[in-house]
């Protein structure tokens, strides 16, 4: 096969393995279970243990099947490397666990994925300060920097109230700096945004989200864009230091968090997301427009106070997801009249699945509040804008008629 640089998106997920000659040509790579690897030259295997030789030495620090599938990663962000990890959680927790120290500071978005919310509470006890600003406006996240500040992170499009961060503005904050800009880019996924586009130099990607697509496998994964300087960051360790300095961040972050943590991607799930991730595009793209359907249909209804998403003019930062983001994503959330209970509106639906997960083939709806975002309690949703009533729904990819139609007739019924 030709080289792939001038390929697409799709084209390029659909035929990179075949970059490489696989046995009988097969054109899936095959899932290779075997937790050790034997070597016929006993040299040979020492030398690989001392980085002297490129080679797989135990299934917890790496595997071909997913190896193949943080090579598909890297292609879909335009990253140097990627490292693949059980779920989207470990990836972050891996980011933290090997790149921040005591004494160290991070300034989060305040507009967070509950669980990496709580993450923060947890880095917090262990000596790490975070600040929480609204990272819609790159002021306050400017304002919120110290001498010590590590890296900022944030989410493209947050869940649940889709406010999107200021991703330019902080980028080039954190390349003046110097300061590690770290993007989660779950919502979107590197279909519809590349936030390397905006200078970040490690992407989070929930495999288990968009990318697999089908609800039916955990993954997630962590991208180096190459373009922060490794060299500058006080915490890589003096054995990764030997290393070329593009290397040293994604070398700490496998060996320290990895292999010492041990939340390995096996490859039977490595296998099953990169066929999901052959139609992304198709998914995101049909997604995006039944939300976008959706969410026109609901802002119109006498019976609903206020939606929240992207794509409608009246969202604030349309304009600015117009300019980064190819499509506006499968996420709204929406609040009904005060009169009508959330919960009542629910049971009239007949097609969208009462559950919590995001990106899948099918509709799901959840009243936020009450379920995934009710362990933070009302002060810290109130700080997010997650109002008691709110539902959030993922929007799939169903007959766009049909889902319109569910939600209509649950909205008659009031
Ligand atoms: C779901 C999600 C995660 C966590 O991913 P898991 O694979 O469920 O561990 C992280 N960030 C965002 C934005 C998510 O939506």
């Amino acid at each position: 096969m030709s080289n792939l640089a001038n390929y697409g998106f799709t084209t390029t997920i659909l035929h990179n393995d075949r970059q490489k000659s696989i046995e009988h040509g097969s054109v899936h790579k095959p899932v290779h279970n075997a937790v050790m690897y034997g070597y016929s030259d006993a040299r040979e295997l020492a030398a690989v243990f001392q980085g002297k030789q490129s080679g797989y030495r135990y299934g917890r620090q790496g595997n071909p099947t997913v190896a193949a599938l943080e090579e598909k990663i890297s292609k879909m962000e335009d990253a140097v490397s990627s490292i693949c990890f059980a779920t989207g959680m470990a990836a972050i927790g891996a980011v933290f666990q090997a790149l921040l120290r005591q004494g160290d500071h991070v300034v989060s978005s305040v507009f967070l994925f509950g669980n990496t919310n709580s993450v923060w509470q947890t880095t917090a006890q262990q000596g790490i300060q975070v600040s929480m600003v609204d990272a819609t406006d790159v002021a306050q996240v400017e304002a919120a920097l110290r001498p010590e500040t590590r890296m900022v992170f944030v989410e493209t499009i947050a869940n649940p109230r889709t406010q999107i961060a200021d991703l330019q503005r902080i980028g080039a904050l954190c390349h003046a700096r110097g300061i590690l800009f770290v993007v989660d880019n779950t919502m979107t996924s590197p279909y519809l945004f590349r936030p390397k586009a905006v200078g970040a130099g490690l992407v989070i990607n929930s495999l288990t989200k968009s990318i697999a697509g089908h609800g039916n496998v955990l993954g997630g994964a962590i991208s180096d864009t190459g373009l922060f300087d490794w060299a500058s960051y006080p915490n890589i360790a003096d054995n990764f230091r030997q290393q070329a300095s593009a290397m040293q961040g994604m070398s700490q972050i496998r060996a320290k968090a990895l292999r010492d943590f041990g939340a390995s991607l096996s490859p039977d799930a490595a296998h099953q997301i990169a066929v999901g991730a052959e139609t992304l595009a198709l998914r995101m793209e049909r997604e995006s427009a039944n939300a976008l359907a959706l969410a026109t249909l609901l802002q119109k209804d006498e019976r609903v106070a206020v939606v929240h998403y992207p794509g409608l003019p009246s969202h604030p930062q349309h304009a600015l997801a117009t300019e980064l983001f190819r499509a506006y994503g499968a996420l709204l959330s929406f609040e009904l009249k005060p009169e009508i209970d959330c919960f009542d509106f629910l049971q009239h639906l007949k097609l969208a699945i009462h559950a919590t997960h995001l990106g899948d083939t099918r509709t799901l709806i959840i009243a936020v509040a009450h379920t995934i975002f009710f362990e933070m309690g009302p002060a810290r949703r109130a700080e997010m804008g997650i109002a008691d009533s709110l539902i959030r729904v993922s929007v799939g990819i169903e007959d766009r008629d049909d889902l319109l139609a569910d939600f209509s007739q649950a909205l008659n019924a009031f």
